[in-house]
C-alpha cells in the first residue's frame, strides 16, 4: 500500500530534521487531532522537537488527548504560530490534501521552502509535499498515521498516549467502526493500539458521552424542528442559524455528528447540514452507497471530501445556501441515476 522508497526517503528526512511541525485541516475533527497528536508523541519519543499548529481550534470533546493544550491555534496566535513556521525544518500535514483545506495559513504555508509530508486518505490529492503519502482505502488518517510508523520500525515509541489518539481518529472517521471499516487491517492496526494498554471504553466514554447540556438540547432542536425530507430523492437537510447556535450556547464541536442522524431514518440515503458560522454557511454531506457527496460539494459548495462523507462552504445567507441544495440535488441526483445505468 505505500511503497518502501517512500518510507526509506520519510525516515531519512525525519532522522535530518530537528523542529518539526505538524498541521491538521481546519476545524480539525477527532481523525486530525489524533493523527497530529499521535505524531506529536512519536516524534519527540525521537527527542525531536514537535509542535501542532491548527488552523482553528479544535472541538471541546478532544481537549482530554495528552499534548492537545499545546497545540496552537492560528487564529488567536498568529505571531507564535508564524515563528514556529520560521524555525520549523520539516512540515507534516496531517488528513487533508489540497492548501485550501488551512484557510488563511495557505498563503504563509506555501510560502515556506522546507521539506513537507502529507499522510492523508482523502481521494484526489493535490501535489502539496515532498512525500505525499496517499492512501483513500485506508479508514482514517490515523490507522494510515500508525501504520507508517510501523514501517518505519518506530512501534517502540508509539506510547499509550499516542495510541489514545491514533485510536481515535479511527473510531471517530468509522463511526466506532461501524462504517469504512470493512478492511481486515483496520482490525490489524486497532489491535496493535489495543496491545499499547489504552483504555478503549474510557475514549469511547470521552468522545461521544461526555455532552453538554446544552448540546443536547441544540441536538433536540434541530431533529425536532429543523429536519426537511426530500422523499424523490431519498435525501434530508437541517440547518442552524447563527442566532440558534447563540441561543444554545454553541461551542466549537457541538454540531458534530448532527449529520449523521436523518441516515437513520429508513429509506433516507443522502443527508446535509448546514450552520451559519463567522459569517459564511459551513456545509456538511454525508450519503449512503454510491451517491458521491465529496462530487456534490465540489460542484456547488467549493468543497470536497470522501465519496460518503464531504464538507464545503458557501457565501451565500443562510436561507440562499440551502435553497441551492434543494434546487441542485434533484438535478445532481438525476444524473447520478443516469450514469449509473
Ligand atoms: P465534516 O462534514 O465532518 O466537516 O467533513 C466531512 C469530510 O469532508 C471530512 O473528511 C473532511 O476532511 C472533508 N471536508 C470538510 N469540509 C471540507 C471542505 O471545505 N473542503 C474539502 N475539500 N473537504 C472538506
Ligand atoms: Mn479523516
Amino acid at each position: 500500500m505505500i511503497d518502501s522508497f517512500k518510507t526509506d526517503e520519510l525516515k531519512k528526512l525525519i532522522e535530518l530534521s530537528q523542529n518539526i511541525v505538524i498541521v491538521p485541516h481546519l476545524n480539525p475533527d477527532g481523525d486530525a487531532m489524533g493523527s497530529s497528536l499521535g505524531l506529536l508523541h512519536v516524534l519527540e519519543g525521537l527527542k525531536k522537537q514537535v509542535q501542532v499548529v491548527s488552523p482553528s481550534a479544535y472541538p471541546k470533546f478532544l481537549s482530554w488527548m495528552k499534548g492537545s493544550g499545546g497545540a496552537i491555534n492560528y487564529e488567536e496566535e498568529k505571531s507564535k504560530a508564524e515563528e514556529t513556521f520560521r524555525k520549523a525544518d520539516l512540515l507534516i500535514f496531517v488528513d487533508f490534501n489540497s492548501l485550501k483545506r488551512v484557510g488563511e495559513m495557505q498563503e504563509l504555508i506555501a510560502s515556506l521552502s522546507i521539506k513537507k509530508v502529507m499522510i492523508d486518505h482523502h481521494p484526489y490529492p493535490e501535489n502539496i509535499a515532498d512525500i505525499m503519502i496517499s492512501v483513500p482505502e485506508s479508514s482514517s488518517t490515523c490507522e494510515l498515521a500508525y501504520h507508517v510508523i510501523n514501517q518505519l520500525g518506530w512501534n517502540e515509541y508509539v506510547s499509550a498516549d499516542a495510541a489514545e489518539c491514533f485510536y481515535t481518529g479511527i473510531m471517530t472517521d468509522t463511526g466506532s467502526l461501524s462504517y469504512n471499516s470493512s478492511n481486515p487491517e483496520t482490525y490489524r492496526m486497532v489491535a496493535g493500539l489495543l496491545e499499547k494498554d489504552i483504555d478503549k471504553d474510557k475514549i469511547h466514554q470521552l468522545v461521544f458521552h461526555s455532552n453538554s447540556f446544552s448540546r443536547m438540547k441544540l441536538l433536540g432542536h434541530v431533529l425536532g424542528q429543523k429536519m426537511i425530507l426530500m422523499e424523490d430523492q431519498g435525501a434530508a437537510y437541517m440547518c442552524l442559524s447563527a442566532e440558534e447556535l447563540t441561543e444554545f450556547g454553541f461551542q466549537p464541536g457541538d454540531t458534530e455528528g448532527f449529520v449523521n442522524y436523518p441516515l437513520g431514518i429508513e429509506g433516507i440515503n443522502i443527508s446535509a447540514f448546514f450552520m451559519e458560522k463567522d459569517g459564511i454557511i459551513k456545509c456538511s454531506f454525508r450519503s449512503r452507497g454510491d451517491f458521491p457527496v465529496n462530487k456534490f460539494s465540489e460542484m456547488n459548495f467549493s468543497g470536497g471530501g470522501h465519496r460518503n462523507a464531504a464538507g464545503g462552504m458557501s457565501e451565500l445567507p443562510l436561507v440562499e445556501a440551502v435553497q441551492k441544495y434543494k434546487n441542485e440535488l434533484p438535478k445532481f441526483y438525476q444524473k447520478y441515476l443516469k450514469d449509473a445505468l
